[in-house]
């Protein structure tokens, strides 16, 4: 069998990288073991625009963003599933301190801030906003699984998705292809998540896998919220009075699926978002791919050219993912030169 590019993962990045070279006209084989929990089944899929507690935008903020929102439609349109959804989201300031930052920060440029925030419009005395709110605009929350699934049948239909593990080992490279089992391909991208410098060719790039707990509640007496409610912690509706609420970042992976830590500690979380009751029914824990805080790294092997990197996606993988996967995408096809920042060979060989 041959394809144009072999995929080694289907995560998000994975399914970003797919969705990108399919329409370049690229034919892919995208190979998953399909494990039953991983970062991409597991996050809560948030996009908050304005995260930290310093409020600054972030360069490029604004293309990716718009990138984002328009990837993820037409994915929809594409697959005739719904999977992101666009929510308002209520910032609670966590102090006076954190407030008195915000301000100064619409003082200094109000224009800039005007995309991203409004006066808060959430209105419910059992949520714990002593400090006052504002809007975030532009964010929402994406259901993940659902993503990887319709992505999975859109690459079915195109005879482009096999269950599998690739051991990098078994990856035959030569000077026009590169050869996995009876797959000849002319490049291939390991897009493995917290697994990914556990690769010979890619050993070199320090990954910081982060473990992170999600919990699933009920809590009756706010079922009429319907904004994701974000201060350090966060809540997202669900609707009927069911809620999901996150998260930590654990870096001691000795037993990352340790539940006691992480349950206790989102608890502590959504004690601090409302005085309402709530009982947890559920609890899932999946390890992010981290390199550096939560930016995308990318590129070509420095001495492999049909071998490529996508990974590093972190907390903002929903927000960010698609605009790098079309960078890589650009780079792989078209040699355009990908951001210095991202890119794994000035950063890491
Ligand atoms: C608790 C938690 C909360 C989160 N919340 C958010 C959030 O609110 N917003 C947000 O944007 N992000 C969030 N994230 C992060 C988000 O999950 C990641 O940014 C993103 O999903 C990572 O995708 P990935 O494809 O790089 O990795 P993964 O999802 O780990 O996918 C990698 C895939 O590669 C496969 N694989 C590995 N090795 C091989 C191999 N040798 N052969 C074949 N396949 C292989 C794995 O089985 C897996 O399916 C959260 C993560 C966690 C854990």
């Amino acid at each position: 069998m041959k394809v144009n590019y072999l995929i080694v993962g289907q995560g998000l990045a994975g399914s970003l990288l797919a969705w990108h070279l399919l329409s370049r006209g690229q034919r892919v084989l995208v190979v998953d073991p399909e494990e039953e929990v991983t970062s991409s089944k597991v996050a809560a899929g948030l996009v908050t625009p304005l995260a930290g507690n310093r409020f600054n935008i972030p360069k490029g903020l604004s293309e990716r963003l718009d990138y984002a929102h328009s990837f993820y439609w037409s994915a929809e349109e594409t697959t005739r599933s719904h999977f992101f959804h666009h929510q308002r989201i209520a910032r609670l300031f966590r102090s006076k301190d954190e407030r008195e930052t915000w301000e100064a920060r619409i003082a200094e440029d109000p224009g800039a801030y005007k995309k991203f925030s409004g006066p808060s419009s959430l209105q419910n005395n059992k949520i714990l906003a002593p400090h006052g709110s504002f809007e975030m605009k532009g964010g929402g929350w994406m259901d993940l699984p659902k993503f990887l699934s319709a992505t999975r049948y859109h690459l079915l239909e195109r005879l482009g998705y096999a269950i599998g593990l690739i051991d990098p080992d078994e990856v035959e490279v030569e000077e026009n292809f590169v050869k996995w089992k009876n797959i000849e391909a002319d490049g291939i991208i390991f897009a493995q998540g917290w697994q990914g410098n556990q690769n010979r060719f890619f050993d070199w790039i320090p990954i910081r896998p982060t473990a992170g707990d999600i919990l699933d509640l009920t809590i009756p007496e706010i079922s009429d919220v319907s904004h994701i409610i974000n201060s350090g912690g966060w809540l997202i509706p669900k609707g009927e009075g069911a809620f999901r609420a996150g998260s930590t970042y654990r870096h001691d992976l000795d037993d990352p699926y340790g539940y006691d830590e992480g349950r206790t500690e989102v608890i502590k979380k959504v004690n601090q978002l409302t005085r309402a009751p709530f009982e947890v029914s559920s609890q899932r824990t999946g390890i992010r791919p981290v390199i550096r805080r939560s930016q995308v790294f990318m590129g070509r092997h420095p001495s492999q050219s049909r071998i490529f990197f996508f990974n590093g996606l972190g907390s903002k993988g929903v927000l960010n993912g698609p605009w790098h996967a079309n960078r890589l995408v650009d780079y792989i096809l078209d040699e355009v030169p990908l951001p210095e920042c991202s890119d794994i060979r000035s950063n890491f060989f």
